[in-house]
């Protein structure tokens, strides 16, 4: 049997004890990493993070999962470089499972991807662990969780306190998680986000434009129109 690092042992011990929490962390403490899908709303939160929340450090995560509308991770990895950033694309075939219209071409199934910020956060975790980077960053907003009950404020509480308590990470965060898209938009204004760069649509046409018909079109149109 082969001897793992006493990471669990250590936090359960340490419970409710930050301080201790702290100096185990042998992470540096000014690093963050942003998922980023390369719409509005990671667009935005990778800005805050980087601008407002002043880390020094900040790197993003990428996720190539089946998605039929691929071409976000396009605009998601010309903004990192533009903005000079560290990016990675994690490959994971959510199409294994089926069961959305984000990865099968059925427009009549539901948008929400099995346990899809799950899979995505333990797997950032991972990637975040192995770089030395304490906080994780993703950016559902207050909209998210009529369709999605994964973008609910309690399931990512109660993510980042499991993951903190499993592995070498201080938590996952979601700023926006209370904020309208309109909300978003502003901040993202203020911040100098050019929203020409990000992509929403879930189903592009064959040309790689948006369909302009879809809820994700419709969200961004309302909230692009909102002064
Ligand atoms: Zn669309």
């Amino acid at each position: 049997m082969t001897r793992g690092r006493p990471i669990k042992m250590v936090f359960v011990d340490n419970i409710g004890d930050t301080m201790a929490k702290k100096d185990f962390m042998t992470v540096k403490e000014s690093s963050a990493l942003v998922l980023l899908s390369g719409g509005m709303d990671s667009v935005t939160l990778l800005y805050y993070v980087r601008d407002v929340l002043n880390y020094s450090k900040v790197e993003v995560l990428l996720f190539d999962y089946g998605q039929r509308h691929k071409i976000e991770l396009e605009y998601a990895r010309a903004l990192a470089v533009k903005l000079g950033i560290p990016s990675r694309t994690i490959c994971v075939d959510l199409t294994q499972f089926g069961g959305s219209s984000l990865t099968e071409d059925d427009e009549s199934l539901t948008v929400v991807t099995p346990a899809r910020n799950s899979i995505f956060l333990s797997l950032a975790t991972a990637y975040a662990e192995t770089r030395g980077i304490p906080d994780i960053f993703f950016g559902p907003n207050a909209e998210d969780f009529t369709d999605f009950p994964d973008c609910r404020e309690e399931f990512i509480e109660a993510m980042s306190q499991a993951l903190s308590l499993g592995n070498n990470i201080r938590g996952v965060y979601a700023p926006f998680v209370n904020k309208s898209k309109e909300d978003i938009v502003k901040i993202g204004r203020a911040l100098g986000v050019d929203f020409g760069g990000t992509w929403s649509c879930y189903h592009p046409t064959e040309e790689s434009k948006p369909c302009g018909k879809c809820h994700a079109c419709e969200l961004r149109e309302e909230a692009l129109n909102t002064d």
